[in-house]
């Protein structure tokens, strides 16, 4: 921790503890100590830690063949986008290795297709983007965000952005003009604080969309790969986005592996020369990624993920505890709002800590539950008993 402090810059904020090993839903720390991993990773580790089929194509592919660069094809590549492709229901996909870059290609690929196909003047494309979301931390990503924390003294930031309010589908419908390229949306925001909008959001947005001729992009970099409880949060509400954003789990938590996924007529405008990535779609990244959407399926942690999370919010409710303020959720992917009155979510975080649950506060009041989707109900009835004995003594204070 110490060298850390010396030598890195301080752009985190972490708890003080210090992991040195993982297996499945639990993490150990220098001492020994053992954790209920209810962090995942922001949603990184959806598989768990360590997945013996994971690490396996990750060895068998290290020892062949890792990094080519995209100069020469590969014999990998192709088969997970394929699959990629496939389970999406998209038609192309270009790979990348973060989730901001992903979310930088989509831009790229949405103004380019308005420029293109929907001949709007030359640099006028517009981008309309939600309050409260987070799309990365690039210079383009903090362009789109309304948080006045991660936009502090980075300007100039690209322009072309318009916010409108997450949840409300006629606030789309007024902000679109002819100059749109594309709206910009998470499902479900996750560093917003696990917001929910109401029911229906997504799929009216959807046909305004497809009535304006707009792209709607839906960054799943969080919300995707079954943490919701279906393979895409958008399934929820039945809708097919014309773009798509996968990361994290992308990677089964051993890489940094990112998709931009779209129709055909977007991604056909991406040609030789006009974007890349010395890393993204390495045959390393791409064996260990396409591996990590079979055992997604194999092993039906979509489901696991439905199941288990029902439970889990069902068990938070069943606590009533007046600490809590509300807790959400859909799947493993789980937001308890603290009372401020009572006691910060930072500080929440640091009592589940002491109790064996390792997890992370996002924006002040809420404490992010999104375990690995391979937990079981014997892990979860035990982090319930846990979560439960910290909310009694903050209770009784
Ligand atoms: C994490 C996240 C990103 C950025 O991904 P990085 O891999 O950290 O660059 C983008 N969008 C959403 C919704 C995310 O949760």
């Amino acid at each position: 921790m110490e060298l850390e402090q010396r030598f890195g810059a301080a752009n985190y904020n972490p708890l003080p503890v210090v992991l040195t090993r993982g297996q499945g839903c639990h993490v150990w720390d220098e001492n020994g100590n053992k954790y209920l991993d209810m962090m995942g990773a922001y949603s990184a580790v959806s598989h768990g830690h360590a997945h013996p089929r994971l690490l396996s194509i990750l060895n068998e592919q290290a020892n062949r063949l890792s990094v080519v660069s995209r100069a020469f094809h590969t014999d990998r590549l192709g088969q997970f986008l394929e699959r990629a492709c496939e389970i999406t229901g998209q038609d192309m996909a270009l790979p990348m290795n973060t989730g901001a870059e992903a979310v930088e290609t989509a831009l790229k690929g949405a103004r380019r297709w308005a420029y293109e196909r929907k001949q709007v003047p030359t640099d006028q494309a517009e981008v309309i983007v939600c309050e409260g979301n987070f799309h990365g931390r690039t210079l383009a990503a903090i362009a789109m965000s309304s948080e006045p924390e991660y936009r502090e003294n980075f300007g100039p930031l690209p322009s072309g952005f318009r916010l409108i309010p997450f949840g409300d589908a006629d606030a789309l419908d007024s902000a679109i003009t002819p100059n749109t390229a594309a709206f910009f949306v998470e499902p479900i925001q996750g560093e917003g604080g696990i917001v929910i909008p109401p029911d229906g959001y997504l799929a009216r947005c959807a046909e305004i969309c497809q009535r304006e001729n707009v792209l709607l992009i839906c960054d799943e970099i969080q919300t995707g790969l079954g943490r919701t409880g279906h393979l895409l949060a958008c399934h929820h509400d039945k809708v097919k986005p014309d773009g798509l954003l996968l990361g994290k789990a992308l990677g089964g938590g051993i890489l940094p592996v990112s998709l931009f996924l779209a129709r055909r007529d977007v991604m056909e405008l991406f040609r030789p020369g006009s974007h890349g990535s010395t890393f993204g779609g390495s045959p390393l990244a791409a064996a260990v990624a396409k591996t990590a959407l079979d055992v997604l399926l194999d092993e039906d942690l979509i489901t696991n993920s439905r199941l288990m999370g029902e439970y889990l919010l069902d068990g938070l409710k069943k606590l009533s505890s007046p600490v809590l303020a509300d807790t959400r959720g859909r799947g493993l992917f789980i937001g308890m709002e603290i009372d401020p009155e009572r006691i910060s979510a930072r500080a929440f975080c640091e009592r589940l800590m002491e109790q064996g649950i390792l997890t992370k506060d996002t924006h002040a009041t809420v404490v992010r539950l999104a375990p690995p989707l391979i937990i079981r109900r014997q892990e979860v009835d035990w982090a319930l008993t846990r979560i439960e004995r910290v909310l009694r003594r903050i209770e009784a204070q």
